[in-house]
């Protein structure tokens, strides 16, 4: 039997196939941002989060949790602040900051040197946000379809998401989370495979009055169990007697079974670095189990992301310099460049 003209074959095949979505796995900003600029270039996308809400390492929960008297509020447990540089990002930034929703914080933090000496030191604006840095990835997650509580399993060439197909796929997460859902045959199983991430414990710990110095956050260099102390209720604006202390990678990892177990100790190395008499009268601990990567991945300033023939796409702060700016960009240009490249 003669084959049908190739022309009208493919034709036949196009018409034939059920239009797909573009599949973004993943909540946090670099996902929100890469769906966002899909959805502006009209490509159609849903993101997958596996959590109840968006935001990623951008997590404010309120806090102390069950609150009887009412005083929880949203505490920074992620991100500390983040900074601007990109002419873009520094766009974005100017609107939340003309709607309310970032404020500049401070460009003057404290260094602690391991034998207790402070010294401030000048840097770039630090930017916080008066209701947690969450309420940016909601912000910029306002009218795309996100749907929440779908932890995915496995991506698969197609590509397919847990057997759904997807007109293409982004990974918008840490690279040891990425890699937990892709294998070979996939080219993105190869870009995410062997990386290591740092994990970080941070502690929250609500005191009755602020009874330290002005930090507004120290860098603590050499300590065996903190690594940054900032003040929330300074960040936030309202001034509210909350310390967030981080700790070193070293202690997270002996507690990555146990987060709590290193309150005791924050509390302490807290209390001693700051010269607080009090006790907290309320902790929480928060373990991040990839919070930063040992070694980014060394790509082109204007392609921040993994993008291949599959379809199988990459994204988040381990494409640059780890810090949200870079999570925002990798997500925005990878959705650039995924519409450009797909038809849906
Ligand atoms: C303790 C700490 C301190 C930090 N300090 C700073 C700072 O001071 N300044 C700064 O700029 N940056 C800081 N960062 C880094 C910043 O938080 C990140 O760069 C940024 O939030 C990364 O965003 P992302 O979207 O790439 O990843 P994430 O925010 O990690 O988002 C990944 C999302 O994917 C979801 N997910 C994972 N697996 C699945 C799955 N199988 N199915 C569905 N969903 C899944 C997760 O639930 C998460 O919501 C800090 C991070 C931490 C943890």
């Amino acid at each position: 039997m003669a084959e049908p003209p190739r022309g009208d074959l493919s034709d036949m095949v196009d018409s034939a196939q059920p239009r797909t979505d573009v599949l973004v796995v993943g909540g946090g900003i670099s996902g929100i941002a890469c769906a966002r600029a899909l959805t502006a270039a009209g490509v159609p996308v849903r993101v997958l989060e596996r959590s109840g809400r968006v935001g990623g390492r951008l997590a404010s929960p309120p806090l102390p949790r069950g609150s009887a008297d009412g005083d929880a509020r949203p505490v920074d447990l992620g991100a500390a602040y983040f900074t601007v540089s990109d002419d873009e990002f520094a766009a974005q930034v100017a609107d939340w900051e003309r709607r309310g929703l970032a404020r500049p914080w401070t460009d003057t933090l404290r260094a602690y040197g391991p034998d207790g000496s402070a010294e401030s030191k000048s840097g770039p604006q630090r930017w916080a946000a008066p209701g947690g840095l969450r309420t940016l990835v909601a912000d910029l997650a306002e009218g795309l379809t996100v749907e929440t509580h779908r932890e995915v399993a496995a991506v698969t060439p197609g590509p397919t998401v847990d057997g759904e197909p997807a007109c293409a796929v982004v990974l918008a997460m840490p690279d040891p989370q990425a890699a937990r859902l892709v294998g070979a045959p996939l080219r993105a199983a190869a870009a995410v495979a062997g990386q290591e991430w740092e994990p970080v414990i941070a502690v929250a710990l609500g005191y009755a009055a602020r009874t330290w110095p002005d930090l507004p956050a120290a860098f603590v260099n050499d300590h065996p169990v903190l690594s940054l102390v900032a003040d929330d209720g300074s960040r936030r604006g309202d001034d509210a007697p909350v310390l967030v202390a981080h700790t070193t990678g070293d202690l997270a990892r002996r507690h990555l079974d146990d987060p709590d177990g290193v309150i005791d100790e924050v509390v302490g190395a807290v209390g001693d670095l700051l010269g607080l008499t009090e006790a907290p009268r309320w902790t929480h601990a928060h373990r991040w189990t990839f919070a930063s990567p040992a070694e980014p991945h060394d790509t082109a300033e204007d392609a921040p992301f993994h993008l291949d023939d599959d379809l199988v796409a990459v994204v988040g702060d381990g494409w640059g310099s780890p810090k949200v700016e870079t999570a925002w960009r990798s997500g925005t240009l990878l959705g650039r460049a995924l519409a450009a490249r797909v038809t849906c």
